[in-house]
């Protein structure tokens, strides 16, 4: 590309509220002997904020992308890398990159295997129970047999059961689903005489669970994406005392900004996107597009800083009432960014990162 200088639209990252996240929930789940792995996929693994988490006392830094976790070790990030999502036909990569890996199919683990071998070294992996969320996951009836046949497989090491909650099915990681996972693990480590090392009871939705448990059991990792990112647990995305929200920060310039109808006018067929688009006549308003769109974001995502609305959106210009706000062409415009919005405008190579 030619050297021109763009800054608009931008995401401003300020690493100094994310270390403080980091540091706070890492001693917070600390007391009570949980480890806190920083989870990097909704910031695309990027590297100044893996080095931020790193330098914040996080150990592991887990992404369900391995191009992730090559680009964070090709910049010599010292960390153990999790895998959070292991697809068969990248078995290669997966061990050859990633230190551990969660899995919950044989034939992938066999895959694991071969090339473990292969490369002459010790693949480790983490097994995910299904516990009622119904996305990734054994059913607990199932893992017994599974777990017989993983550890006769050879360049493979088994380190730790897992579960994911309040993922696909929305289900709350209760005391009820902890002391499952907690039984679960004793029975294997009872059944096969192991000692599992990881036993890794969920991700940012676990934040009430441990407020309000008595006993943790027998789990002792966590895997924190958001609740590091955004400071909000994501049960009912309430702000977790202490934390900052405000990490992340889009920036959009105005590039339009006229007094104009609320009203479409003429005959109405369909938008950008195939919708048949209603409208609310609230008389003349001042309307502003901005230059950043569905390309760059997802719009429903955001929150505007001022008093302002987002009437809606297309390809590449948001269109705001401004409503009292007085906003010029060339004059930015503040967003705050919920977890969707955060993982497109992360996404986005149009989009200038910027950190602070
Ligand atoms: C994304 C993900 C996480 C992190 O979830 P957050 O809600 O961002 O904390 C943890 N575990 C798995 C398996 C994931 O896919």
């Amino acid at each position: 590309m030619s050297m021109i200088d763009i800054t608009t639209p931008r995401i401003e990252i300020n690493l100094r509220k994310i270390a403080h996240n980091a540091k706070t929930l890492k001693e917070f789940y600390g007391s009570k002997g949980i480890d806190a792995a920083g989870v990097t996929k909704v910031v695309c693994g990027d590297t100044n904020i893996a080095k931020t988490l790193i330098n914040s006392g996080i150990n592991i830094l887990a992404d369900s992308r391995i191009t992730n976790i090559i680009k964070m070790r090709d910049a010599n990030i010292k960390a153990q890398f999790l895998l959070l999502r292991t697809i068969q036909s990248q078995a290669e990569d997966v061990v050859k990159y990633a230190d551990i890996s969660l899995n919950s199919e044989l034939a992938v683990i066999k895959e694991l295997s071969k090339f473990a071998v292969e490369q002459n070294t010790i693949h480790k992996i983490i097994l995910m129970a299904e516990l009622g969320d119904l996305r990734e996951g054994i059913m607990p009836s199932d893992l017994g047999n599974t777990v017989k046949k993983v550890i006769k497989l050879k360049g493979i090491k088994l380190v730790g059961i897992g579960t994911n909650l309040a993922c696909f099915g929305g289900i709350k990681p209760d005391n009820k689903k902890m002391e499952d996972l907690s039984s679960i693990t004793k029975n294997i480590e009872n059944k096969f005489n192991l000692k599992l090392k990881f036993i890794s009871g969920g991700n940012s939705a676990n934040y009430n669970w441990f407020m309000t448990t008595k006993d943790v059991g027998k789990i002792n990792n966590l895997r924190l994406g958001e609740s590091i990112f955004l400071g909000r647990e994501t049960l009912n995305r309430k702000t977790i005392p202490k934390l900052f929200t405000n990490a992340f920060t889009l920036i959009a310039e105005v590039i339009e900004s006229k007094i104009k109808p609320s009203l479409p006018y003429g005959d109405v067929y369909q938008d950008a996107f195939g919708n048949t688009p209603k409208f609310r006549d609230i008389g003349k308003i001042r309307r502003v597009l901005l230059g950043v769109g569905v390309q760059d974001v997802l719009v429903s995502g955001l929150t505007p800083i001022l008093d302002i609305n987002i009437l809606g959106a297309s390809s590449d210009h948001i269109i705001i009432n401004a409503k009292q706000t007085d906003l010029k062409v060339g004059d930015t415009v503040k967003f705050n960014l919920n977890y969707g919005a955060l993982l497109a405008a992360m996404t986005s190579h149009y989009i200038i990162k910027k950190y602070k």
